[in-house]
């Protein structure tokens, strides 16, 4: 018999909801891997955003960086930043940051209705795969320091940044995971206005399609195609897009498929990965124990699928479809929270899926 998979995870819970939504997916976790003994999980805990304010005096610390450097993955909650005290509230985010270190500059971003829900598009199922490291997002754009600055009070500017490299790489991983799927890619840009930088973006991916004849490409302005997702997000398999434009794309994409609270998100480089909700810390539900925590659920089951890749170990993709499925059957037994409708707790969902892993 083969020897578990040993893994090492950190869990980095973060601020808003994030200490309800992130145990909430170590549970489920947990209680999949109870009934297997093919992989083994060591969780570490490590302090990040607030919590980390008040315990290291920084929001991101060295020593959790360090830490994360010998760890084979993690799951990261949702960071409140605007919250944080000067220095800090100014400077990168802790998960932009992680990011940057690590050079995760894949961000899989999917958006699936799930059966029961009431969602605005009921048959959504597309993948937003968003370039992570570049693009309009300033504060994390350039080697050192920011390409957002103010020459005076009353002037501000922004540097976007697109480069050949970062752009095939978001491609390739964007027409492998079409190969996976139903085979369409669409590229999201705004070249008619941003004609070098998206239209590099544009034009690069369509250089990468011609190495996948069997996938279908189209390119769309981000504007048009926010619209057409709103008629019709039913029609879409993967987009591609820059770091800016997938993050907004993303939430509107999640919202349609039911709710953000239930899009997850995966980033990765082509060593280590990071499950964290596409969404942010709810500061406005943070507490109340009605938080909706499948997106980190979701999230850390796509983590999985990833470690069983990079192990070339199976057992820890049937874990990942353990916890779909059971996420699946309960939201379909109409046990849901609020955001979706429905009137469960934080606390119940949890119990639910548990519940229904054990009878799997
Ligand atoms: P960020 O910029 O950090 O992504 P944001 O400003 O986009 O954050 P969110 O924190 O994602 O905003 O919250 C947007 C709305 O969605 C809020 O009303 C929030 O309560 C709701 N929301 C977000 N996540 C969840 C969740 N997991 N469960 C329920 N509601 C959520």
């Amino acid at each position: 018999m083969t020897a578990p998979l040993q893994l090492r995870i950190g869990v980095l819970h973060g601020d808003g909801i994030g200490p309800e939504v992130v145990p909430a997916a170590v549970k489920v976790i947990d209680a999949a891997l109870a009934a297997q003994s093919e992989v083994a999980i060591a969780w570490q805990r490590l302090p990040i955003g607030h919590e980390a304010i008040a315990v290291c005096g920084e929001p991101t610390p060295a020593t959790t960086l360090e830490a994360l450097d010998i760890l084979d993955a993690w799951i990261l909650g949702p960071h409140d930043s605007a919250s944080y005290p000067e220095p800090w509230r100014s400077q990168l985010t802790p998960g932009g940051a992680i990011r940057k270190r690590f050079d995760l500059f894949a961000n899989i971003r999917p958006a699936r209705a799930l059966t029961g829900t009431d969602a605005v598009v009921p048959k959504m199922d597309l993948v937003v795969v968003r370039e992570n490291t570049e693009g309009f997002y300033a504060d994390r754009n350039m080697h050192v320091g920011s390409g957002e600055f103010m020459p005076t009070p009353d002037l501000a500017m922004a540097v976007g940044v697109v480069t050949r490299r970062a752009c095939e790489r978001i491609a390739h991983e964007a027409f492998r995971l079409a190969q996976s799927r139903r085979g369409a890619v669409t590229i999201a840009h705004k070249a008619n206005v941003l004609s070098m930088t998206t239209g590099l973006f544009r034009d690069v991916c369509l250089e990468v399609a011609q190495q996948y004849p069997d996938v279908a490409v189209d390119h769309q302005h981000i504007d048009a195609l926010a619209a057409h997702l709103v008629r019709h997000g039913d029609s879409f398999d993967v987009i591609v897009t820059e770091n800016m434009f997938g993050d907004i794309l993303s939430d509107l994409t999640g919202e349609l498929a039911g709710s953000i609270g239930i899009a997850p998100s995966l980033n990765s480089s082509d060593t280590k990965a990071m499950a964290q909700a596409a969404h942010g810390a709810a500061p406005d539900i943070a507490g109340l124990g009605i938080a909706n925590p499948v997106a980190t659920i979701l999230s850390s089951a796509m983590l999985l699928r990833w470690l069983a890749i990079k192990h070339d170990r199976p057992g820890c993709a049937d874990l990942a479809s353990t916890i779909e499925t059971a996420v699946d059957t309960v939201i379909t037994d109409g046990i849901y929270t609020a955001d979706l409708g429905g009137d469960a707790s934080t606390g119940t969902f949890v119990e639910a899926v548990t519940t229904t892993i054990a009878r799997l």
